[in-house]
Formats: C-alpha cells, structure tokens, sequence
C-alpha cells in the first residue's frame, strides 16, 4: 500500500509564543486535530483526497476560531464575502467560488462547482444563483457574527485600511484555512477556504480561491494550499511556481516549497506560508511569518500538531 497522509492549515501571520492565553491555544490546537485526523480516517478508510480534503476545510470553516466559513472576517460593509477552492490531482478538475455570502460552506460550493457545472470559477452574485438552483439553505448574519471579528473590524471601519490576518500584533483569531492530501492510490488533492482580509470592499478577492495562485493539485507533481498576503501571493502565482519548480527543474516537494516561500514570495514582499503533499504522501509545511496554525499526518511519518516556529 502507498503511503497516505494529509496536512492542514488554519493561517499564518504573526503568531507569538506567549500572546494567546494556554486555554486558547489549546481550542486552536484541538480544532485542528479534529479537522485531521477526521480527513486522515476517509484517507485510511480508502477514501479520496478530494473527500479527505474537503471533510477537513468543511470542520474548520465550522470552526469559529478560523478566518472562513463560521469565523469569516467583516467586509467594509459589514458583511462576510467568502472564497473557496478545490482541485483533484488525478483529473485537475477544479471548482472555486468567491464573493460569496451566507453559505455554511463555501468548500462544498467549490466542490459543487468542480462536480455539478461545465465551469471552473463562480462569482458573487452568478454563484449564489448556482448554490440557490442546488437547494442551498442560506444562513444568517448571526450565524457568521463573531465578536473578535467585529471588534477587529470596528477599529479600521470607515478608513481605508484592510487588515490582513498576518498583520495584527496582538492575540487574535486568524487563518485562512486549507487542507492537502495524497490517498492510498497516490492521487492528490488541495482545498482552501477563507473569509479574505478584514474591511476590503470593491469585491476585493485574494488569492485563495484561484486555481494556481492559492490552491492548486496535479499528481504529477504536488497538491498546494496557501495562506498569505493574498495580492503579493496572486503577483507570485505561488501554488503553481511550487508545481513548476518540481516540474521544469526536478525539485523534490521539500525544496520547491522551501524556495518559493523563504525565496521567490519573500523577494515581492509576500508573507505567509503554505502546505503541500506530492504523490508519494510527502508533507512540506513551509511559512516564511512568525507562525502558522498547521497539522498533518502520514501513515508513514509522525504526526504534528503546531503553531509556532519551532
Ligand atoms: N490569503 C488570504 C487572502 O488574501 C488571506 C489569508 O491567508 O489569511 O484572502
């Protein structure tokens, strides 16, 4: 049997040992757990990455810790518009959503996409039309409404500032989140969910949601899930610079990410991190921020369950 095994992340950003209370710290570090080891089962059970990948962002996006989903930040309207993607390495079928509102997840809508339409990408206002004709039930503001989240939004509301998770110097909720996975039959598979950054407005989207850029899985090569600057990590089509590297210039996993994170994405200014897998069930979980909420676990390796940079 191939090796399986699967990685996530809940963001990175400025992640300072001894800023969280320990009982924090230890919601984020179960929230996690919960999100892996669940993906890990399907993938042990002989299930997909696709499905392994998606179970996972869907339990962290129903997480109120999280920057997706439930604990998606505020826009300038005080609304949460939200951005998914999902990609399968075997066939490179993709689907993304992104402006969207009022969906518990936004993964699943991707994954939707992916299955149920011609198309790769849905946006605003099309996508919600999609979700309502597949019998979506809408939640409500209150189902989304968070009190950190508010209390972050409330102080850069009416300026012309947009608060990226990465940058907050303080104890915080952050993270976009993501999930990668290899199967038993050596397919990948890369999910990432987010609510975007806090106070953007003019239908701002960032990176996450784009096949390339934030997300991205091709079994010859890797399956890639970002967290970061979005717009520097769009300019840097980060996901697929690791795919080519490994591609063109026979880089292993390890070596790919490492180069685009602590190299290329550094030299635009990019901040963040990312978790891939390849097809042989490596991990790399690479970020160039003070930390990055990330777990993984592989029926070869150890697990990890980690925060901070160790
Ligand atoms: N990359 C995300 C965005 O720019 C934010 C994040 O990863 O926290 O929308």
């Amino acid at each position: 049997m191939k090796t399986y095994s699967i990685a996530i992340h809940g963001g990175a950003g400025t992640l300072v040992k001894g800023l969280m209370t320990e009982a924090l710290e230890a919601e984020y570090r179960n929230a996690l757990k919960v999100a892996r080891d669940t993906g890990f089962e399907v993938l042990k059970n002989g299930g997909s990455a696709t499905d392994a990948v998606e179970v996972a962002v869907k339990l962290l996006e129903d997480s109120p810790l999280f920057n997706a989903g439930k604990g998606s930040v505020f826009t300038a309207e005080g609304t949460h518009e939200m951005d998914a993607a999902i990609m399968d390495g075997e066939t490179l079928n993709a689907g993304a959503v992104s402006l969207i509102t009022g969906i518990k997840n936004p993964v699943s809508l991707a994954r939707d996409v992916m299955d149920k339409s011609y198309h790769v990408f849905l946006a605003g206002e099309g996508a919600m039309k999609f979700a309502n004709d597949l019998g979506y039930e809408l939640e409500s503001p209150d189902y989304f409404y968070d009190e950190v989240r508010y209390q972050q939004w409330q102080g850069i509301k009416d300026s012309d500032t947009f608060q990226l998770d990465h940058s907050v110097k303080k104890e915080g909720k952050f993270g976009t989140v993501g999930a990668v996975a290899c199967d038993q039959n050596g397919n990948i598979a890369a999910a990432t969910s987010t609510g975007g950054m806090t106070n953007k407005k003019w239908g701002r989207v960032g990176d996450s949601p784009m096949i390339g850029v934030g997300n991205y899985a091709n079994n010859k090569t890797c399956a890639v899930s970002c967290t970061g600057s979005g717009e520097f990590f769009i300019r840097g089509v980060v996901a697929y610079d690791v795919s080519c590297l490994m591609e063109h210039k026979g880089l292993s996993l390890e070596a790919a990410t490492e180069e685009v994170i602590h190299h290329r994405i550094l030299e635009i200014n990019g901040d963040g991190g990312l978790i891939a897998v390849d097809s042989d069930g490596n991990i790399a979980m690479p970020f160039n921020t003070e930390g990055m909420y990330r777990a993984s676990k592989s029926s070869k390796e150890k697990e990890e369950i980690s925060i901070y940079k160790d």
